[in-house]
């Protein structure tokens, strides 16, 4: 095998890509922070139990997903799958708990050892929320409309949907998950094999598998919504007000189940039809006993996720560079000049290229390609006047300025 071929699951981003990941990433922050969010970028690597012990033993994740191994010093350390297992653990060693509410932004890559295909890489990269302190229906309300706020400024309202359930509190869950067994149980025979074993330790997956059997099964299980108490039923109904007044649709969802046993309330997704099988491209939901489970003080939190290579693919145009301006010599004796031009601009905060050789044909050819929005040429008139010549790349406009006056002629061309 080639060793000069990138690991399978795996790509490099540059041109187009990169532009609409970092757009993604900086659009997205840029709203989060308006909501008072400030950010965080905790390791890409933890012990490895900071996610088997927050996602479970029976999450995918853990059991099929995890890239873990050990290290020189025989410790196990696992790429983070997701962000929210290590944001808690930040929140517990840095003894946060005094702080809150605390507000997250994080965005970077995650590791998952899946089979790759569009919209599904082994290296991705997610943008994400944490609101960590609030046990309220705002917090969840706020959340959603953070992740729905940033769906707007990409432009991509029209193309997602929001489903949402609630998953109840401990005590709701606890009553449901005895009919679901029994009820599943009779109908053994139909289920999939992975969610036989799932019956014993995590029955509410099965709501959300995908097995043509399951779905069978399951079509006519008692449902969640049926078993809430009027605590959980209470808190569903306020953040559907909270929404209803922010103007944010969403569509009730009784199968949709976050996989981890740490979840309850609310639970969401944005969904599309324009990806094909990869269809969330933003989940969440709130997860008041994960930090008490890892150790630290019970502390409510909320949040969601987003694929950032999952946003890219839906933008509707790849956002343009911030275009150069081209200085360019006439001949060789005028370069020096030229030179120190570009300097003094590139201090004033002017994007510049100077091509590094050539004659003026060949440079005018080079700031066409590199798109730039204006030439200013240096010939010995010029140079022996004070002067250039500016001229306008998009009209073919052309004038002569003193290179005393050149940050205000070129001040219309300032990215
Ligand atoms: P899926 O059902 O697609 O496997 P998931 O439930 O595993 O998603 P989450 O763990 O909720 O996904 O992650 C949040 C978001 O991260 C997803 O909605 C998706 O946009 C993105 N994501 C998850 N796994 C991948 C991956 N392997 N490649 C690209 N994006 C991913
Ligand atoms: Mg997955």
């Amino acid at each position: 095998m080639s060793n000069s071929q990138p690991v399978r699951g795996t790509h490099d981003l540059l041109f187009d890509d990169i532009l609409r990941h970092r757009h993604v990433e900086e659009r997205a922050f840029d709203v989060a922070k308006r909501y008072g969010y400030g950010e965080i970028a905790t390791p890409v690597f933890e012990f490895t139990d900071v996610f088997t012990r927050t996602l479970g033993g029976t999450s995918d994740i853990v059991t099929k997903e995890m890239y873990t191994f050990e290290t020189k010093g025989g410790e196990s350390i696992t790429l983070r799958p997701e962000g929210t297992a290590g944001v808690a653990r930040a929140f517990i060693s840095g003894g946060l708990a005094q702080q809150t509410p605390l507000k997250f932004f994080y965005r970077g890559p995650m590791f998952r050892h899946e089979r790759p295909q569009k919209g599904r890489q082994r290296q991705f990269h997610q943008i994400g929320v944490e609101l960590l302190g609030v046990a309220g229906p705002q917090a969840d309300v706020e959340v959603i409309a953070v992740g729905q706020h940033i769906l707007n400024e990409l432009d991509l309202n029209g193309a997602v949907t929001l489903e949402m359930n609630s998953l109840g509190d401990p005590e709701s869950r606890a009553a449901y998950r005895d009919v679901l067994v029994a009820y599943l149980s009779a109908r053994k025979d139909k289920l999939s094999e992975e969610s036989r074993e799932r019956l014993e330790r995590n029955p509410m997956r099965i709501l959300d598998s995908k097995d043509p059997g399951d779905r069978e099964a399951v079509a006519e299980a008692p449902r969640l919504a049926a078993y809430l108490n009027e605590t959980s039923r209470s808190f569903f109904d306020k953040v559907k007000a909270g929404l209803d007044a922010h103007g944010i649709a969403y569509k009730i969802n009784p199968s949709l189940v976050r996989g981890l046993d740490y979840y309850c309330h609310t639970a969401f997704e944005f969904t599309t039809d324009a990806l094909g099988a990869q269809g969330t491209v933003m989940a969440g939901g709130r997860y008041d006993g994960l930090i008490g489970q890892m150790g630290g003080p019970a502390t409510p939190g909320i949040g969601w996720a987003a694929g950032i290579e999952r946003l890219s693919m839906l933008l509707k145009a790849t956002p343009e560079a911030k275009r150069p301006i081209a200085l360019i010599p006439v001949s060789e004796a005028e370069e020096a000049m030229v030179l120190s031009l570009a300097a003094k601009l590139r201090a004033a905060g002017f994007i510049i290229d100077v091509a590094y050789s050539g004659n003026m044909k060949k440079r005018m050819n080079r700031a066409d390609k590199i798109k730039a929005v204006a030439a200013v040429i240096i010939g010995g008139d010029e140079a022996r006047d004070g002067n250039a010549t500016v001229r306008n790349l998009g009209t073919g406009e052309q004038k002569a300025v003193s290179q005393k006056d050149i940050e205000t002629a070129l001040a219309a061309y300032k990215s």
